[in-house]
């Protein structure tokens, strides 16, 4: 901002004033740096995502989601990696001084920070085209964090729940832009208000050999679990798993299409060595997630059952392409 004093309204009024601190914050928002009290023995995990306006979220989306879904993605980073959410920070560029732009934007990332208790220790903010980067850092046990490294021959590929209804979301989004009320709001809400899956990560440490979050779309993600793994897959099509809402929106091929290459849905996946079966005894208490094909060492992947209409335009998001 060019003027000083509304920069430090902004930050008080919307950021400062709502922030909450547990004891691992010793200096919070209002001084040079934040200065936290890391865990004994854990390690610290570290991610940043910048989220553009048109980019990543519309601009004209509620100013509640755009926080809410900016908090929650770089969340999903770390319960990938297996990690507790602790603290974040917030650079935000804006266009103007909005106050009830500012007041929803503030509720909504509040509202994302209690749900994951994570808090917020600093930021930035400027004018300019609408930007949200959010660098969130989480805790883990030394040693425990899940990487995209780990897959083994044999393992049992899952995912975390139904994949594609972001991806038709997003479609649904873009057709009804003029609309004031917006229909189909089970896919809209899976695009505007992804959940970070933090619980099922910490569950996964000494369960997943590897795991990613589903950013891109399951076929790019999973491609990196395979690079980095150096290893291949083979997954069953019928074992996707499809909500009924994107059913009802439209036919099974194109509902595959969303699900294997359209993103957003920031379910995990990882790999197991144990079974189905295993994974939803009471002992490691997990449910929800589906079993969708093995990892082979032919250093392909490998899709078995692909429906005859079934297109795959692109393998996933890629922001240079
Ligand atoms: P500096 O000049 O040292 O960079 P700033 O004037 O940018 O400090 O910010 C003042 C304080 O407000 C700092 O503690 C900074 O971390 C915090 N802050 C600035 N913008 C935000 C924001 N959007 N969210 C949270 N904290 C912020
Ligand atoms: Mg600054």
């Amino acid at each position: 901002m060019n003027d000083q004093g509304i920069e430090f309204q902004i930050i008080h009024e919307y950021f400062e004033k709502n922030a909450f601190y547990d004891h691992s914050v010793a200096l919070g928002i209002g001084d040079d740096c934040a200065i936290i009290n890391p865990t004994d023995n854990s390690q610290q995990v570290i991610s940043v995502d910048t989220s553009l306006a048109d980019r990543h979220f519309p601009a004209d989306a509620d100013a509640f989601d755009i926080a809410y879904r900016s908090l929650n993605v770089s969340l999903s980073d770390l319960a990938a990696m297996g990690a507790d959410g602790k603290w974040f920070t917030l650079a935000i560029t804006l266009p103007d001084f909005n106050k009830s732009w500012l007041q929803q934007f503030s509720q909504g990332l509040f509202t994302a920070a209690k749900n994951a208790e994570v808090q917020l220790i600093g930021g930035d903010t400027t004018k300019g085209p609408l930007s949200i980067t959010v660098q969130v850092q989480g805790e883990i046990p030394m040693g425990q964090a899940l990487k995209r490294s780990g897959a083994q021959l044999g393992d049992y590929i899952y995912v975390s729940g139904n994949l594609g209804d972001a991806g038709a979301g997003l479609t649904i989004y873009q057709q009804q832009k003029q609309q004031q009320n917006k229909t189909d709001t089970e896919l809209l809400t899976a695009y505007l208000k992804p959940e970070p899956q933090l619980q099922l990560g910490n569950k996964l440490r000494n369960i997943a050999s590897s795991c990613i979050d589903i950013s891109d779309g399951l076929l790019a993600d999973l491609g990196h679990i395979l690079q980095a793994s150096q290893v291949g897959a083979e997954i069953d099509l019928n074992t996707i798993p499809l909500s009924t809402a994107l059913l009802n929106f439209t036919n099974r091929a194109n509902a595959l299409s969303y699900a294997l290459t359209a993103g957003d849905d920031y379910k995990l996946c990882f790999t197991s060595a144990q079974e189905p079966e295993q994974l939803s005894s009471t002992q490691s208490d997990i449910d929800s997630v589906y079993c969708i094909g093995r990892i082979t060492d032919k250093k392909e992947l490998i899709l078995t059952n692909q429906p005859e209409n079934l297109q795959l335009t692109q393998v996933g998001f890629d922001h240079f392409s």
